[in-house]
C-alpha cells in the first residue's frame, strides 16, 4: 500500500477538487471581473480522460473524495460523462459538485444517474434584485428551481453556499435562516476571501460568521452546534434549537480551518495547487501530455503536498493575493 499524501504538518490529503473550466455564465463581483474576461483556450484545458487518468494515479494514495468545480462546471459540456468516469475509479467514495445552479436543473437527472450525490449550489441572496447586484446577471429563478429539483431528485446533501458581504447581504441572513427551516437545505455562509479578480477585497466587507450566528440566534431562533462528523470539513454546523433547519459557517477569514485541511486541487488548465492561496503550481498537464511515467506524477504530487504552507496569510500584512482569481483556480 503506497504512503498516503501527508504534508509536513501531518495533514493527510484525501480530498481533490477538480476545476473543469474557468468559464462562467454569471459574473459574481467577488470572483470575476464584470466584463472582458480572458478565458483559457479550449486546448489548454485538461480533457476528461486526462482528469480521469490523474484520479486513477492518486486514488491509490488515499484520495477518495472529489469535488467538481470551476468557473461554472456545468457550462462545460458532458460533465455527467466525467462523473461516470470518476465514479468508476476504484477507491473513489464520494463525488460532489459546486455549481451556481443556473444550468443545474436541466442536467440534474443526468448528473444523478452518473453517480453524483452531493451538490452545493451557490446563491447569495433570496431576492432577484440583490442576486443581480452580486452576479451582474439574471438567473435567480433558475437557481432557486435547481435547489428544489436537487432535493426532489434525491441529491443528499443539498447545500446552499452564500458569500456574506457587509453592507450588501446582511438583510439576507434571516430570509436564508427561514429558507433553511422551510426547505431542509443547509445554508452555509462563507466569509468573503481576498481572491476576487478586481482586487477590491477589504476586511471591512467581510461579514463575520460570529455576527451572522448572533443575528440568526437573536432574530430567528437560537442555534445549537452539531457534533463534528469530519474534522477536516471547513464548515461548522448548527441546528435551530427546535431541530428544524441547519446552518453552517465557513469562517475562512475569522477562523481559518487550515490546520485540518485535507484538500488539494487541479486547475482547469492542469496545474496542481496545494492550497487556494498558493503562489506556486505544478504543471500536471505538461507531464500528462509528455507521457512521463506515473511514478513521476506521483512524485510531483508528493512534492507539492510537502511544500504546502501551514496556513494562509489573509490576516497578515504580508498577504499576497495569488495571480489567479477564484474562477481561474477553481473554488
Ligand atoms: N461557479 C460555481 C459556484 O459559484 O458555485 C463553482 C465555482 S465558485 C468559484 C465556488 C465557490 O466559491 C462558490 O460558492 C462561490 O460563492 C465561492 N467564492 C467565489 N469567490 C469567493 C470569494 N472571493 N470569497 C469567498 N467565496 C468565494
Ligand atoms: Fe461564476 Fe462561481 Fe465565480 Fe460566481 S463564484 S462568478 S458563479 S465561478
Amino acid at each position: 500500500m503506497p504512503e498516503p499524501l501527508i504534508d509536513t504538518f501531518g495533514r493527510v490529503h484525501n480530498n481533490l477538487r477538480i476545476s473543469v473550466t474557468d468559464r462562467c455564465n454569471i459574473r459574481c463581483f467577488y470572483c470575476m471581473p464584470a466584463e472582458n474576461v480572458q478565458f483559457m483556450e479550449r486546448a489548454e484545458l485538461l480533457t476528461f480522460e486526462e482528469m480521469e487518468k490523474f484520479v486513477r494515479i492518486v486514488a491509490p494514495l488515499g484520495v477518495n473524495k472529489l469535488r467538481i468545480t470551476g468557473g461554472e462546471p456545468l457550462v462545460r459540456k458532458g460533465v455527467p460523462v466525467l462523473i461516470e468516469k470518476l465514479a468508476a475509479v476504484p477507491g473513489i467514495k464520494d463525488i460532489g459538485i459546486t455549481t451556481n445552479g443556473i444550468l443545474f436543473a436541466e442536467q440534474a437527472q443526468d448528473l444523478f444517474d452518473a453517480g453524483l450525490r452531493r451538490v452545493n449550489i451557490s446563491l447569495d441572496a433570496l431576492d432577484p434584485v440583490k442576486f443581480r447586484e452580486v452576479t451582474r446577471r439574471d438567473g435567480y429563478e433558475k437557481v432557486v428551481e435547481s435547489i428544489h429539483i436537487a432535493k426532489k431528485i434525491g441529491f443528499d446533501p443539498v447545500k446552499v453556499n452564500a458569500v456574506a458581504i457587509r453592507n450588501l447581504t446582511e438583510d439576507q441572513i434571516i430570509p436564508f435562516g427561514q429558507f433553511a427551516r422551510d426547505t431542509g437545505v443547509e445554508i452555509r455562509f462563507i466569509e468573503f476571501m481576498p481572491l476576487d479578480a478586481d482586487n477590491a477585497w477589504e476586511r471591512e466587507k467581510v461579514l463575520f460568521a460570529s455576527e451572522i450566528l448572533e443575528r440568526l440566534s437573536a432574530d430567528l431562533m437560537p442555534l445549537v452546534p452539531l457534533p463534528t462528523k469530519d474534522p477536516s470539513a471547513p464548515a461548522t454546523d448548527f441546528e435551530f434549537e427546535d431541530g428544524v433547519g441547519r446552518v453552517g459557517f465557513i469562517p475562512s477569514v475569522s477562523q481559518p480551518f487550515c490546520s485540518n485541511c485535507n484538500r488539494f486541487r487541479i486547475t482547469a488548465d492542469g496545474k496542481i495547487r496545494n492550497c487556494l492561496f498558493s503562489l506556486e503550481e505544478t504543471d500536471l498537464k505538461q507531464m500528462l501530455r509528455s507521457g512521463v511515467p506515473d511514478a513521476d506524477i506521483i512524485a510531483a504530487v508528493r512534492a507539492s503536498i510537502t511544500a504546502k504552507n501551514a496556513g494562509h496569510q489573509i490576516n497578515s500584512a504580508d498577504y499576497v493575493q495569488p495571480d489567479r482569481p477564484m474562477y481561474s483556480i477553481g473554488g
